[in-house]
C-alpha cells in the first residue's frame, strides 16, 4: 500500500492573499501556485490513494472550497478521500461542517490555527471537535510553523492539542509535518494520546531536522504512529520516498544512530485508510 495522507488542490486564485505574498517572498518566484484536479490526478496515477484537503482560511488568503475537493474525489471513490475545511471562527462552524459532510460525502476535517487564526484549546471551539467526533471524522491539523507574517504562531504549538485529545479520546487527530519545528513536542503529544498520529509531509525541506525527527520517534517508540504524506504540490510522493530512503546519509563515517530501514519502509507503506477508518 502506498497512500499519501496529506495532499492539496489549489485551483486558480485559491492560494492567495497573505499566504501567496509570503510564498512569493520565501521562494523568490512570482508565479501563482496551482494544483488543479487534472495535475493531481496525474501526479497520483501510480499511488493507491491519497487524502485531498480543502482549506477555509480567509485570515491568510487560502480558499479551497469543500465543494471543489468533493467534485474531484467523487470521481475516484475508494482512491481519493476528501477532507472538508471549516474556519472555526465562522458562526455555526459545527453546523457548516455537518452540512459539508452530508452534502459532499467528505470524510475528515482540515484545520490550521496558523492560517485560520484561532486558538485550538479555546473552549468556544470544542463544539466543532465534538461534531467531528460524532461524525467519526479525523482532524488533520497543521500544528507547526509557517512563513505567513499574519498567522498566529502562538496558536500553533502541538501541545495546544493535548486538552482536546483528553476531552475527546476517540477523536482521531493527525499533526502534519511532525509539528515542525516542535518535533519533540509533537512526539510527546502523540505518544500519550492513543488516537493521535503525525505525518512526515514536507519534512524533506529540512533533511537534518527530518533525520532527527525520525531518530527521536524511534527513541520514544512511536514510529507506528507516523503516517506517510507528501504535502503535494510542495513535494511529490516520490520526492518524499527518496528523502526517507536517503535519510541515513548523515550517519556515514560517523557514530550517529541510523534510522532502521524497516522503520522507514513501514512508514512509507502505512495503511492509513485502515488506521483512520476512511470511507
Ligand atoms: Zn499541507
Amino acid at each position: 500500500m502506498l497512500f499519501d495522507c496529506h495532499t492539496h488542490l489549489f485551483g486558480p486564485g485559491q492560494f492567495g492573499g497573505a499566504t501567496l505574498a509570503a510564498a512569493k517572498k520565501a521562494w523568490g518566484s512570482d508565479k501563482e501556485l496551482l494544483a488543479t484536479p487534472e495535475m493531481h490526478r496525474e501526479a497520483f496515477e501510480s499511488l493507491d490513494g491519497a487524502v485531498v484537503l480543502a482549506f477555509d482560511a480567509p485570515a491568510t488568503g487560502l480558499n479551497v472550497p469543500n465543494e471543489y475537493v468533493a467534485e474531484y474525489v467523487s470521481r475516484f471513490q475508494g482512491k481519493f478521500f476528501g477532507f472538508a475545511s471549516v474556519d472555526p471562527n465562522r458562526e455555526n462552524a459545527p453546523l457548516l461542517l455537518e452540512e459539508a459532510i452530508k452534502e459532499y460525502q467528505l470524510c475528515g476535517l482540515k484545520l490550521g490555527p496558523i492560517y485560520q487564526n484561532f486558538y485550538p484549546n479555546d473552549r468556544q471551539h470544542f463544539s466543532l471537535y465534538a461534531k467531528a467526533e460524532e461524525l467519526n471524522l479525523p482532524i488533520m491539523w497543521h500544528q507547526g510553523t509557517s512563513f505567513v507574517p499574519e498567522g498566529y504562531l502562538d496558536a500553533s504549538r502541538p501541545a495546544a492539542l493535548d486538552p482536546i485529545a483528553r476531552e475527546f479520546p476517540k477523536l482521531k487527530m493527525i499533526i502534519a509535518h511532525m509539528g515542525h519545528p516542535w518535533v519533540d513536542e509533537c512526539i510527546s503529544v502523540v505518544r500519550k494520546n492513543p488516537s493521535m498520529y503525525m505525518d512526515v509531509s514536507a519534512l524533506a525541506s529540512r533533511p537534518w531536522q527530518f533525520y532527527n525527527a525520525l531518530i527521536s520517534a524511534v527513541e520514544y517508540g512511536v514510529t507506528d504512529k507516523i503516517l506517510f504524506g507528501s504535502d503535494y504540490p510542495f513535494f511529490t510522493p516520490d520526492q518524499m520516498i527518496e528523502a526517507m530512503r536517503n535519510i541515513n546519509r548523515f550517519t556515514e563515517g560517523t557514530s550517529l544512530p541510523r534510522v532502521p530501514e524497516e522503520v522507514i519502509e513501514a512508514i512509507i507503506h502505512r495503511n492509513t485508510i485502515e488506521l483512520l477508518e476512511l470511507k
